[in-house]
């Protein structure tokens, strides 16, 4: 019988720091490439991996790179202090470690295909809503308007800046920080202050989210003002996890279990108290 939690063993060919307290880690398999369905997906965006370090376990991660490239994965990491992002954070290229998934429902991006998108993150959520916008760029022609909005704390904060430019080709791109910072000329202030740049048809428009609560609390001010609706709005969702699959129940909520269920909910769905 095999054996549901074996991960199976990859290097990481590449670690770059994008913040203090951030890194991409750029995952191989040891042997050959990772497997594709048959549309050419390794996995859907939104959906998440298990990685793990032998004597210090596993956690989980999005995927932020794009869902269709075979030769990798990346992961963008925050170093929470905990056991695995702080060893994660102390590896070396070349270092092997493990991996499992993909899991979760990720963004129904066939429902989301011909709509004008609303996409939205700030801090670290920003992994499923990289390799969703990878997907949208190499598949221009099946979306509408594409709008992302993304807030960081200050300029030293922005995660992934080299695609953020290459993105704004082909999307508009609304990036701001909280603050002035010395040096800064881009926009100041919280994302729901730049709701008057977005135009799109609240008929045909939907929105993806990831990010931390507050943030969540100031998107919804923007969404309302839209029109788009709560079923419209999907919302990528972290909780403490630990196998990842049903059957630990660490990552409930209500009757619903992020892993299984989610990590993508409807709006209407998830839980607003978001601390
Ligand atoms: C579906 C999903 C996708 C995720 N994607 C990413 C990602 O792309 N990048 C990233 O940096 N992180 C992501 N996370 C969060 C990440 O899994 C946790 O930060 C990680 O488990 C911490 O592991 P650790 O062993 O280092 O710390 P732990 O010892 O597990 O925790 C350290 C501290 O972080 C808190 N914590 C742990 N997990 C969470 C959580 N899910 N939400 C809020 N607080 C938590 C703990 O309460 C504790 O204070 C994701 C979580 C989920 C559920």
């Amino acid at each position: 019988m095999q054996n549901i939690y074996l991960p199976e063993k990859v290097k990481v060919i590449k670690i770059e720091t994008h913040s203090p307290d951030v890194k991409l880690f750029r995952l191989q398999k040891v042997k050959g490439k990772f497997s594709q369905d048959k549309n050419g997906m390794i996995f859907g965006p939104g959906q998440f991996f298990l990685v793990g370090m032998w004597g210090y376990g596993e956690a989980p991660f999005g995927a932020a790179s794009s869902p269709e490239n075979s030769s990798y994965i990346d992961f963008v990491i925050r170093n929470t202090g905990g056991d695995v992002t702080s060893a994660l954070h102390h590896l070396d290229k070349k270092a092997e470690i493990t991996l499992r998934g993909p899991y979760g429902n990720g963004f129904p991006v066939k429902f989301l295909g011909k709509k004008d998108l609303v996409l939205a993150t700030g801090g670290c959520g920003i992994p499923p809503i990289a390799s969703f916008i990878e997907y949208i760029i190499k598949h221009r022609k099946n979306f509408g308007k594409v709008y992302l909005l993304y807030g960081a704390k200050t300029p030293q904060d922005i995660l992934l800046k080299d695609r953020l430019k290459a993105w704004e080709k082909h999307i508009k791109v609304i990036l701001t920080i909280d603050k002035p910072a010395p040096g800064w000329t881009g926009r100041v202030g919280f994302v729901s202050d730049f709701v008057k740049e977005i135009e799109i048809d609240p008929n045909n428009a939907c929105a993806a989210m990831c990010g931390p609560g507050p943030m969540m609390n100031a998107l919804e001010k923007i969404l309302r003002p839209l029109g788009i609706s709560d079923r419209r709005i999907f919302v990528n969702t972290e909780r403490k996890m630990q196998c990842g699959i049903g059957k630990c129940q660490h990552c409930t909520t209500g009757e619903k279990y992020t892993c299984l269920d989610g990590p993508v909910f409807y709006f209407d769905e998830i839980d607003k108290n978001w601390d």
